[in-house]
């Protein structure tokens, strides 16, 4: 059995002494939230903290506030089940919905928070092994090593981003709320990620993700669909988000996201320049889908193979769209 690494539970009320503590502790101390993906990789010894900053007791992170008409504001203490149910999300960001409520199982969704979704460490399968594995490979760059397994004479990590709602609320548009020392600011979510597999998130460790703010669903058509092996559990290996604002037929604007084909979530950004000003008329999917899988890059540390992600990547892309037509029916 993997036991945790020693380490002490600190249990904050607010915000402000969650940053605090933060702040006093340095690299010593790491936030958890629901804990489902820290602390099997601290079993692992991924990461060793000395100091964990707990933010399951700061009750201003918890609950969905606002409306579809308004827009809403997500506390990031939410649990993905709370989000995935509730009535606004469900009803006019399905995506969303969707994505919260695929993340791995009911009892980790029970636990795990939207905070820690977006946050979660990305993967790769020589990383997310036990201590034992990664000793007898001599390790790798994103933790204990010197070298990339995958890619060995790279400079850098290329650990997958592996979280379902990250490509979601980036195709709804969101922004985050971050709270640090120098007190608070607000950032689309796409500016929250950066492309490297070990600092694959553009905030300060001691930075806490507050809220996420989804933008109102005026027009709003939107899918996401994930690729994994085993339907009730696996992490996504292929993440399709498109999200569509309609003038009647006509879309207006659209974005399409990837998750798990990069270190981060990648925007099929000419792709969906395609949609704009058109009807989703069959010829319209098609050609859209096939540039979609262009920025779709992945390598060959996760679950499949990588050409099969990539292609793959074309037939999410036409699904999800023909399903927003209205078609119902599936490439
Ligand atoms: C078997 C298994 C299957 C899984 N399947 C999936 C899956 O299908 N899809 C998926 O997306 N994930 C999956 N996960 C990962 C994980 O369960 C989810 O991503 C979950 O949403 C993480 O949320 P959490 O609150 O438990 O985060 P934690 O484990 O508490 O934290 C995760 C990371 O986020 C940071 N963090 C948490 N909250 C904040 C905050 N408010 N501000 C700043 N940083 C923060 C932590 O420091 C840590 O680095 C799986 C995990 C396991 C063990
Ligand atoms: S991509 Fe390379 S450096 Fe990153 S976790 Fe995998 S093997 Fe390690």
């Amino acid at each position: 059995m993997m036991r945790l690494p020693p380490f002490e539970y600190r249990a904050p009320v607010s915000v402000a002494d969650a940053v605090k503590l933060m702040g006093d502790h340095g690299p010593d101390a790491m936030l958890v939230a629901g804990g489902t993906d820290l602390y099997p990789n601290m079993k692992r010894r991924q990461f060793e903290p000395k100091v964990l900053v707990g933010l399951r007791g700061i009750r201003e992170l918890v609950g969905i506030r606002g409306s579809a008409a308004t827009g809403l504001i997500i506390g990031s203490g939410t649990t993905l089940t709370v989000t995935a149910a509730h009535a606004e999300v469900a009803a006019h960001y399905p995506a969303l919905a969707t994505a919260a409520g695929q993340v791995s199982t009911p009892q980790l969704r029970n636990m795990g928070t939207l905070g820690g979704n977006v946050c979660v460490d990305t993967r790769c399968n020589y990383y997310n092994q036990s201590y034992q594995w990664r000793k007898a490979v001599d390790f790798c760059m994103k933790k204990d090593g010197d070298i990339c397994l995958v890619a060995p004479g790279s400079p850098r990590c290329w650990a997958v981003s592996s979280s379902d709602t990250a490509p979601a609320l980036w195709s709804l548009g969101a922004s985050v709320r971050l709270a640090g020392p120098a007190g608070e600011r607000t950032i689309p979510l796409s500016a929250l990620y950066q492309d490297d597999g070990i600092q694959y998130l553009a905030k300060r460790p001691d930075e806490v993700l507050t809220d996420i703010l989804v933008p109102r669903a005026e027009g709003l058509r939107c899918e996401y669909l994930k690729l994994r092996r085993r339907g009730a559990f696996d992490f996504p290996v292929l993440g399709v988000a498109v999200a569509l604002t309609m003038d009647g037929d006509t879309v207006r604007t659209a974005r399409i996201v990837l998750g798990a084909v990069a270190s981060q979530p990648r925007e099929a950004a000419e792709a969906a320049g395609l949609l704009v000003g058109q009807r989703l008329t069959p010829d319209v999917i098609t050609a859209t889908a096939d540039r979609a899988s262009r920025p779709s890059k992945p390598l060959d540390n996760t679950d499949f193979t990588h050409p099969y992600r990539k292609k793959m990547t074309r037939v999410y892309v036409e699904r999800a769209l023909r399903r927003l037509a209205g078609s119902g029916e599936d490439a």
